[in-house]
């Protein structure tokens, strides 16, 4: 059992090859992925791959680098496009003040209209962060004292003293391929103690490829590279970590374990 918690395969690289990237992926034993909307032009083609294949499911959102170009998606549409049966979890949102692509308040607003769309179906939000951990986490905690909701921080790559205030806040974390870059010291050392009880693995495909194939386009299927070199570093046999990242997800995510 293996799965890649956040992968993009309508993105261009993945979307023409859709069928030899999901076959590739099972035959590195990949046993289910998270297709995860980041436009809502786009909801329709990523929950369309989730209807084709029993081991792909699929998000609803927004992403914070697309929050300015849709001051129309509330909360209620959210809600609305989450009832499909294949959609589990809100996202991906966030605040990026790092590329800055839309303004900083409307990253904001959207981010609380995920998490308002979280509190009220208890799916998931899934959390894009870069250069914003202070603003993240108020958010978080302000919405959490509100109403409590589960969520996930993906991608993680942010400083030890935030992924130890978003698990006190009980957030998973999930890894990508980043941690298995020759300079990502800090994050390799966060990933050697964060909780295995928390923790996710992902791919972010076609983005971030792994050691061994940086430089190629990112697919599910190296969510096995970005777990065995995990393992390797938390000094754990890669089944076994396989199994827990595999049955966090389904914690976590738990309409698709209904
Ligand atoms: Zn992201
Ligand atoms: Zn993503």
């Amino acid at each position: 059992m293996l799965v890649d918690s956040h992968c993009h395969l309508n993105y261009k690289g993945l979307a023409e090859q859709q069928d030899e990237v999901l076959a590739r992926a099972r035959e590195r034993g990949v046993t289910a992925m998270l297709n995860i909307a980041t436009r809502e032009s786009e909801w329709d083609e990523v929950l369309a791959a989730a209807e084709a294949n029993d081991d792909v499911w699929a998000s609803v959102g927004i992403h914070p680098h697309d929050a300015d170009q849709h001051p129309d998606v509330d909360t209620a549409k959210l809600i609305q496009r989450a009832a499909h049966p294949r959609v589990i979890g809100i996202g991906e949102t966030g605040l990026d003040y790092y590329y800055d692509k839309s303004d900083r308040t409307r990253q904001q607003d959207s981010f609380r209209r995920h998490i308002h769309a979280a509190q009220a179906t208890g799916l998931p939000v899934i959390v894009h962060m870069r250069d914003a951990e202070a603003d993240t986490l108020a958010l978080l905690g302000e919405e959490m004292a509100r109403a409590s909701f589960p969520g996930v921080i993906h991608c993680f790559t942010a400083s030890d003293a935030f992924a130890r205030k978003a698990l006190d806040i009980g957030l998973y974390i999930s890894i990508s391929g980043i941690v298995t870059f020759k300079n990502a010291t800090d994050l390799q050392a966060t990933a050697k103690w964060l909780p295995r009880e928390r923790l996710l693995v992902e791919t972010d495909a076609p983005f971030l490829a792994p050691v061994p194939h940086r430089g190629k386009t990112g697919e599910p299927a190296f969510v096995a590279d970005t777990l065995a070199f995990l393992a390797d570093l938390r000094d754990e046999d890669p089944d076994a970590l396989a199994a827990a990242t595999s049955a966090n997800f389904y914690s976590l995510f738990n309409k698709a374990a209904a």
